[in-house]
């Protein structure tokens, strides 16, 4: 039997300043934005996140004038997530479910690209991202993400395939239902981490975002991710890692 494959998918990057993703870091930062493809032994496959909208081919203030004060985008056609996994050779139309890690604009703008899959997503998350204040704001858009898919809202860690491979560990603070996604690979346990940890230096000296629904929640989420590090030996995948994904991106076999 295959076992059980994630496949790191770039759907391109935002280019930012340090300060404006996490407090108190000087000069520019390059984000890359990843999608995460998981093929389950039994032919199933899960996506967690999307990535962008394909209109941010034309830059983030083609459909976020908001957002376009602070980010770049370095986004072509060949990044959109539906293109990402024709290379990979797996038909968009057929991806079974795609995880949330939240519903910010960089992680669930490709939803419209992979119709026929069940979204999973923490209620909370489902919740606040409707809510009219954060949608005028830009923190949501509902058009990127309630599209008419099939919704599983869960409460709390669910095993995605039934079989204990794949879990969302809720990660709650970037945003009220953050989630990251275990992955139980024939080598070792991983954990994508999402926005609860942008990369590792964050996670070292536990720097937070100068936005957040709850920054002592994210502290405590961060704190409960190192321990799995350190403690169940799970690698992390972190959510926006330049250098990380420097050397995951060097594996298009994907991880094993
Ligand atoms: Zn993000």
């Amino acid at each position: 039997m295959t076992s059980l494959r994630l496949v790191p998918l770039e759907c391109g990057w935002l280019s930012t300043s340090a300060s404006s993703v996490v407090a108190g870091l000087d000069g520019k930062v390059e984000l890359p934005i990843p999608s995460w493809l998981v093929i389950h032994p039994s032919g199933r496959t899960a996506l967690f996140d999307t990535g962008l909208h394909d209109e941010l081919i034309n830059g983030v203030g083609a459909r976020y004038p908001l957002m376009a004060r602070q980010f770049e985008s370095r986004f072509t056609y060949e990044d959109t997530v539906s293109e990402r996994l024709e290379n990979v050779e797996v038909d968009p139309s057929e991806v079974n479910a795609i995880v949330f890690s939240h519903l910010h604009f960089d992680h669930c703008g490709g939803t419209s690209l992979i119709p026929n899959a069940q979204i999973i997503v923490q209620a909370s998350e489902w919740d606040s991202a409707h809510h009219p204040k954060l949608i005028e704001h830009e923190v949501y858009n509902p058009a990127d993400f309630d599209l008419g898919h099939d919704v599983l809202k869960v409460d709390g860690s669910h095993d995605v395939f039934g079989d204990g491979s794949v879990i969302c560990v809720p990660t709650p603070g970037h945003t009220a239902g953050h989630q990251s996604l275990r992955v139980n690979l024939a080598s070792g346990p991983v954990i994508l981490t999402g926005d609860c940890i942008y990369w590792e230096e964050v996670l070292e000296e536990m720097l937070l975002p100068p936005f957040g629904f709850d920054h002592e929640m994210q502290l405590d989420s961060m704190r409960r991710l190192k321990q799995l590090r350190d403690e169940d030996g799970c690698r992390l995948l972190y959510g926006h890692d330049a250098s990380q994904w420097a050397t995951l991106s060097q594996a298009p076999a994907g991880l094993i």
